[in-house]
């Protein structure tokens, strides 16, 4: 009953407020079918020249460039909950995601986390996660807040900026106590830069024995 009650709901939520594409404007879907088919899907990932580099395989959607860059900004700012599902969809009918063991995300800082009212990239690896139907789980906390990539200036600078800016979730350090670590984990991001942040967060989970760790991005700045 509460199901039929929430369709009812949704379907004028709808007629009150339709989607339109982030893109042109279009009436009718986030991201109309013209818009989609704009987007230029990297046939294969950026070359970051991450040295050393953590990761066993990277995929990236596309370029940060319109209208993914509208879709993600507004995913981030304004409509969390509504695009994680639009990106989620967009994201399962372009790419191949190969399933691992577990699917993990970046972390947000506590503080910003909760200035936002979610993390988007735990919101789309959820959402990823149920498409390929494994588990999504904490594994890493943010530590220290580091400056935005975008604000550093020098590309050494950028690669040492996130050394350290991650610890284990006390929980799945538990975890990992009393049973063998996942062996394979996929780390979900939003929009990568130099690809160190993602390349952090693998040193850690390979530290603790995972074997492989894939990393995926929408885009790539
Ligand atoms: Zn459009």
């Amino acid at each position: 009953m509460l199901s039929f009650i929430r369709i009812i709901y949704e379907f004028f939520l709808d007629l009150l407020f339709p989607p339109f594409c982030l893109g042109c404007g279009h009436l009718g879907n986030y991201l109309c079918s013209k818009c989609y088919a704009s987007i230029y899907f990297y046939p294969f990932p950026p070359n970051l020249n991450l040295e050393p580099n953590y990761l066993d395989k990277l995929i990236v959607l596309s370029h940060y460039d319109s209208p993914l860059k509208e879709l993600i900004i507004a995913y981030k700012y304004r409509k969390g909950k509504i695009l994680a599902k639009t990106l989620s969809d967009l994201v399962w009918q372009s790419v191949i995601i190969k399933p691992t063991s577990l699917v993990t995300f970046i972390p947000l800082h506590p503080q910003k986390e909760k200035l936002r009212g979610f993390n988007q990239t735990k919101l789309l690896a959820e959402n990823l996660a149920e498409k390929l139907e494994i588990k999504c789980q904490n594994t890493l906390i943010k530590t220290k807040h580091h400056l935005a990539q975008a604000a550093t200036t020098s590309r050494a600078e950028r690669l040492t900026n996130v050394v350290n800016t991650f610890t284990l979730d006390p929980k799945f350090a538990e975890f990992v106590k009393t049973k063998p670590p996942p062996s394979s984990v996929l780390i979900v991001d939003d929009v990568i830069t130099t690809g160190s942040t993602l390349n952090e967060a693998a040193r850690i989970l390979k530290s603790i024995g995972v074997k492989n760790v894939y990393g995926f991005a929408l885009a790539h700045d």
